[in-house]
């Protein structure tokens, strides 16, 4: 932390500034320049209060000059962290994992076959929807407890792990004991009462970026999950916010690089939400494995045009299977396996 002194403070600000300062707990370096004097914070500088001290007479301006989350921070953990899926299949290492199944569980036969389909063509994990986060109140608002059921269900005849999305901090036993990954949507990324209550949990935690969330804000969001005791946190870029309508959002692609230089965490792409469009589906993932993602999140529907909910971004398990080869064809050019 770096704090920067108003012209003509008197020797009294000076004095309550520093002292400010080592009451945080830092030693504190003094710069007198002609025009400016500043001081700097030397060690942890998380216990003093940013605010406060910005209020002081005398003061004219607090910078951080590091990054507010710790855990989560490339800086102090190099290596990447590779997070299991629940069947050995790792996100964060040479492996591209891909999660693929409908955006809503619909139905029994829906979700097997989609589950079927999807691990036919290689996919690591089952995706599919029980609690879904809907604009309307009107709309179809998932299966709740009976679709995790199905999603079992669909787990107990294909093996694959199943990644559902939680709502609400009522249900975080439950998924705790029934689902292999928690996903956190978008509109949940800053419910922070969910967040730190799985951080009490053990199952890895996908954590999608809000709708229009900085990338330090989403990286404060996994820390939250850290501080708590759980480091298995799979971020997930899936589209932001932006003035551009012809697609649902905007992918921010550049996230995935920003975000792998300042965290350990693994990072998957969801260019399902991102796009809206189920044609722009397969290159979006193209791109996302070129850019360095460790993973995707990709919305498979048996019949895109009766699904309950995202059809229209949806790709058939035929899509799937073409998407699959053209991945396993291109990863080894930059340097990854499927
Ligand atoms: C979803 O994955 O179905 C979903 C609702 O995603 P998001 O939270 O990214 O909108
Ligand atoms: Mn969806």
């Amino acid at each position: 932390m770096v704090v920067i002194m108003k012209r003509g403070f008197t020797p009294e600000e000076l004095e309550k500034a520093i002292h400010t300062m080592e009451e945080g707990g830092v030693k504190v370096m003094v710069s007198k320049g002609a025009e400016t004097t500043i001081l700097g914070a030397e060690g942890n500088a998380d216990g003093i209060d940013q605010e406060k001290l910005s209020l002081l007479p005398g003061v004219d301006r607090v910078m951080r000059v590091t990054e507010p989350y710790k855990k989560a921070n490339r800086k102090y953990h190099p290596e990447n962290t590779l997070v299991d899926l629940g069947n050995g299949a790792l996100l964060g290492g040479e492996g591209l994992a891909v999660i693929a199944g409908p955006c809503s569980v619909e139905s029994e036969a829906q979700i097997v076959a989609v589950a079927q389909a999807v691990k036919a063509a290689g996919a690591a994990a089952l995706r599919g929807g029980a609690f879904k986060p809907r604009t309307s109140p009107y709309a179809f608002q998932g299966m709740g407890n009976d679709g995790i059921r199905l999603l079992q269900e669909a787990k107990a005849v294909t093996g694959l792990p199943i990644v559902t999305e939680i709502m609400s901090t009522d249900n975080v036993e439950m998924f705790e004991m029934c689902v292999d990954v928690i996903q956190v949507g978008a509109r949940n990324m800053q419910n922070f009462d969910l967040l730190k209550q799985l951080g009490k949990t053990t199952k890895p935690i996908l954590l999608k970026r809000g709708l229009s969330s900085t990338i330090e804000e989403w990286l404060m969001s996994a820390e939250y999950i850290m501080a708590g005791g759980n480091e298995k946190v799979i971020l997930c870029e899936r589209g932001i916010r932006t003035f551009e309508t012809f697609t649902r959002n905007t992918l921010d692609l550049s996230a995935v690089l920003a975000v792998k230089q300042l965290s350990h965490l693994p990072v998957v792409v969801d260019p399902s939400h991102a796009c809206g469009k189920a044609w722009m589906v397969e290159r979006m993932s193209m791109a996302a494995l070129a850019a360095g993602a460790d993973g995707l999140i990709i919305e498979v529907h048996n019949d895109p045009p009766h699904a309950l909910c995202d059809g229209a971004q949806s790709i058939t398990p035929a899509q799937f299977s073409g998407l699959m080869d053209k991945l396993r064809t291109l990863a080894p050019c930059v340097g990854r396996t499927l």
